[in-house]
């Protein structure tokens, strides 16, 4: 089929106006000019009239989970008093509660834009079934943590790799979630990491998220120190960066996606790009905490290659009068407002083909390119050719249509 849109936007390549895309089957054969493409691809035509045709947005780190529990939690005072309150919000969900909150938050994902989630799984229960109840390409991270149930790591990376084994076939992939460095002891990111390892699997891990888990790997101090250390051996402490620990436990590897990287130590940026990993930024859950600046530029410059997600609405305030929804435009925007150095085209890299490069999916995701998957998302606009990319960036509200794979998930019949 061939899709013409008012501008095409490749993502790797300019902006094409009166711009058309050729799909065969799950994938893109072509991208170019409408009169170039036409008489090469005789097969039915839709015009999507004025609009944007870009590829979908790739969200590289959520909790589809926490849906639920938007607007619910204020920022708190200090981040291990947010770990508490989610801990204790979590502990009367049913299970029903969590399917709808985990479907909701795909079909929000959906409707604004993103085609492809790096999610964090911390339910076993019923995840196939949720999994097959989105059209979304969901990669399922399998959460580890085994600070407060004291298992053994070998039983708690089985079961995850036992559970990942079970789950049936879908558009996306799996992967392991070793939570962090401060709800895991080294054991279990060793065992983790060999298992990954032998599979193949991306694993990602929160890291460097506050000042208090870097003061008690750097200095065993400060509120989760003083918290954790009742709770857990805290011989792992005192040894350096959060980011120096996890490279000792044979983590940081290219299939490995480290989440937020906010609190660096001399040398970290450095390690994280020789290692070939990449960074997650979630520019509205960095701003709920208040984190310190978002190191990108000493990220960036070390070559770290730096990606976007949402992370969970459970630290996401949104707008006032205006309800939360997850959604890789507001990340885009809520970046644009707290660092000036990126232009348009630069945000949306990071929230197409950064985040593809992240799980490995380069030239597959986050780009409309011969070979790359048809996946593409329409949004309404017909700006001036100078404009395009800052048009995309102040997209509000759902977008028009969707196609996933090359089929429509979201009609575009309303618009032709
Ligand atoms: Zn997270």
């Amino acid at each position: 089929m061939l899709l013409r849109a008012r501008i095409v936007v490749p993502v790797t390549a300019p902006p094409v106006e009166d711009g058309a895309v050729a799909v065969s089957g799950d994938r893109v054969t072509a991208v170019g000019r409408w009169r170039d493409l036409r008489d090469a691809h005789p097969g039915p035509v839709t015009d999507l009239g004025e609009t944007i045709l870009l590829p979908g947005l790739v969200n590289a780190h959520c909790h589809l989970d926490y849906t639920r529990l938007a607007g619910q939690l204020s920022p708190p005072r200090t981040f291990p008093d947010w770990i508490k309150a989610i801990l204790a919000a979590r502990s009367s969900w049913t299970a029903d509660d969590l399917a709808t909150s985990w479907l909701d938050g795909a079909r929000q994902l959906l409707s604004t834009g993103c085609t492809t989630v790096a999610n964090v799984e911390s339910y076993a229960d019923g995840l196939a079934l949720r999994r097959a109840g989105t059209p979304l390409r969901v990669f399922s991270f399998w959460e580890m943590t085994g600070v407060k149930s004291r298992r053994a790591a070998s039983e708690i990376v089985t079961e995850g790799e036992h559970l990942l084994d079970s789950l049936p076939p879908a558009p996306g992939g799996v992967g392991l979630s070793p939570h962090a460095p401060y709800s895991t002891l080294p054991d279990l990111l060793q065992a983790g990491a060999a298992l990954a390892q032998r599979r193949h699997w991306w694993t990602t891990t929160h890291l460097a998220e506050s000042d208090a888990e870097f003061e008690m790997f750097m200095f065993r101090r400060g509120p989760m120190f003083e918290w954790l250390q009742r709770e857990r051996d805290c011989s792992d402490c005192g040894n350096g960066s959060p980011v120096q620990h996890l490279s000792r436990c044979g983590l940081i590897s290219p299939r490995f996606l480290a989440v937020h990287a906010n609190y660096l130590w001399h040398g970290d940026a450095p390690l994280l790009a020789a290692r070939g990993a990449s960074v997650v930024h979630c520019p509205q859950s960095h701003a709920y905490f208040g984190h310190r600046r978002f190191p990108r530029e000493e990220l960036e410059s070390a070559g770290v290659n730096v990606c976007f997600g949402t992370d969970s609405l459970a630290s996401t305030r949104g707008k006032k009068g205006q309800p939360i929804s997850l959604s890789m435009f507001d990340e885009m925007r809520a970046f644009q407002s707290r660092d000036t150095g990126l232009e348009p085209s630069g945000l949306l890299a990071r929230a197409t083909v950064n985040g593809a490069r992240a799980l490995g999916l380069q030239g597959l995701a986050g780009e409309l390119s011969s070979g790359s998957w048809a996946d593409m998302i329409a949004i309404a606009g017909s700006p001036s050719p100078g404009q395009v990319n800052e048009a995309v960036i102040n997209h509000a509200g759902p977008v028009r249509a969707t196609m996933i794979a090359g089929r429509w998930v979201a009609s575009p019949t309303a618009l032709v």
